[in-house]
C-alpha cells in the first residue's frame, strides 16, 4: 500500500507559514499583500475556482479583489481593467481567470499584465525567466507539486522522471522544475509511441492528461511515486484523476489522491507567488 500524500494536509501547513509570513509583511509594510482575480462571463466552474482563491486570501491574510466582467466584455476594456490593476499600489497579484470568452485573445490577455504581478506565471518574460532558472514566482500547479515531493522527503536527484502532458500550464513547466531539481526528465504526450515502457521507467511519474484511469497498474514500476495532476469526472460524475487509483496504490510507493492531492496545493502556490510578488515589489 502506497503513502498517500495529502495535499489538504499539506496546503493547511503551507497556508499557515504564509499567514505568518504575511503579519511579518503587514507589520513593515502597513498593508496585505493584494492579489486581483478577474473572470469574464458566467462559466460555473470557473466561478468555483474564483470562489476558492478569494478563501484562500482571507484565510492567509490578504486583500483580495474579485472582479467580475460580462460575458460581452471587449478585449480593449479588458485590457483597461488590467493596467489599472498593474499601476495599483495595494495589488501585487493578478489573475485573469481561464478560458475566457472565445472573441477575447488570451495571449494578448497575458502580455498585458505587468510580469512582476504575474502570479499565473503566464508571461512569455517569466516563462523564460523560469526556462533559464532564474525565476521568482513559479507555475503553481507544477511547483505544488514540487512541494509535495519536498515535504514527503522524496528524493528528485538523479531519479527518472516520467510527466505525461506537455501543456503550458502544467506539462512543461513540470519538466524544467523536474530538470531543475537535477531529475531526468522525459516528457510523452498523445504522439508518444509507447506511452507504457516509458512509463514503467519511471521512479516519478507526473500525470496531466485529463482522462480518468488512464494511468493503469501495468503502467507503474513497484515502488514508483504517483502525482495525479488530472481533473476528471468519471461516468458516475464523481470527482477523479488520470490515475486507476485503487488498483496503483498497492504497487506505487507514494501516491497523490483526487480529490484532495494536487488541487488544493495548486490555491496555496497562487498565495504563495502572491506575497513573493509583494516582497519582490516592495524590496
Ligand atoms: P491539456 O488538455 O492542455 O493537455 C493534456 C496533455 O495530455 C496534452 O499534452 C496531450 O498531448 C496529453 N494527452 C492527451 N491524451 C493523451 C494520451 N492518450 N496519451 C498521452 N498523452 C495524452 O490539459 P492541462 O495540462 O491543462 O490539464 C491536464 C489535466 O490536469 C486536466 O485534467 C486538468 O483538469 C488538470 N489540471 C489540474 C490542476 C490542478 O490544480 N490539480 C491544474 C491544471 C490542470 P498532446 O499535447 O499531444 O495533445
Amino acid at each position: 500500500m502506497a503513502t498517500i500524500i495529502n495535499g489538504k494536509e499539506l496546503s493547511a501547513t503551507i497556508r499557515k507559514e504564509i499567514a505568518d509570513r504575511t503579519e511579518e509583511f503587514i507589520k513593515q509594510k502597513g498593508r496585505a499583500p493584494g492579489l486581483a482575480v478577474i473572470i469574464v462571463g458566467e462559466d460555473p466552474a470557473s466561478k468555483v475556482y474564483v470562489r476558492n482563491k478569494h478563501k484562500a486570501c482571507d484565510e492567509v491574510g490578504f486583500y483580495s479583489q474579485v472582479i467580475e466582467l460580462p460575458e460581452e466584455t471587449t478585449e480593449e476594456e479588458l485590457l483597461s481593467r488590467i493596467r489599472e490593476l498593474n499601476a495599483s499600489e495595494s495589488i501585487d497579484g493578478i489573475l485573469v481567470q481561464l478560458p475566457l470568452p472565445r472573441h477575447i485573445c488570451e495571449q494578448n490577455v497575458i502580455e498585458t499584465i505587468d510580469p512582476k504581478k504575474d502570479v499565473d506565471v503566464f508571461h512569455p518574460m517569466n516563462v523564460g525567466k523560469l526556462t533559464t532558472g532564474n525565476h521568482i514566482l513559479t507555475p503553481c500547479t507544477p511547483a505544488g507539486v514540487m512541494e509535495m515531493l519536498r515535504r514527503s522527503g522524496i528524493e528528485i536527484k538523479g531519479k527518472k522522471c516520467v510527466v505525461v502532458g506537455r501543456s503550458n500550464i502544467v506539462g512543461k513547466p513540470m519538466a524544467i522544475l523536474l530538470l531543475e531539481a537535477h531529475g531526468t526528465v522525459t516528457v510523452c504526450h498523445s504522439k508518444t509511441v509507447d506511452l507504457k515502457k516509458e512509463c514503467l521507467e519511471a521512479d516519478i511519474l507526473v500525470s496531466a492528461i485529463g482522462k480518468p484511469g488512464f494511468i493503469t497498474a501495468d503502467m507503474i514500476k513497484p515502488g514508483a511515486t504517483v502525482i495525479d495532476v488530472g481533473i476528471n469526472r468519471n461516468k458516475e460524475g464523481k470527482l477523479c484523476g488520470d490515475v486507476d487509483y485503487d488498483k496503483v496504490e498497492k504497487i506505487a510507493a507514494y501516491i497523490t489522491p483526487v480529490p484532495g492531492g494536487v488541487g488544493p496545493m495548486t490555491v496555496t502556490m497562487l498565495m504563495k507567488n502572491t506575497l513573493l510578488a509583494a516582497e519582490n515589489r516592495t524590496k
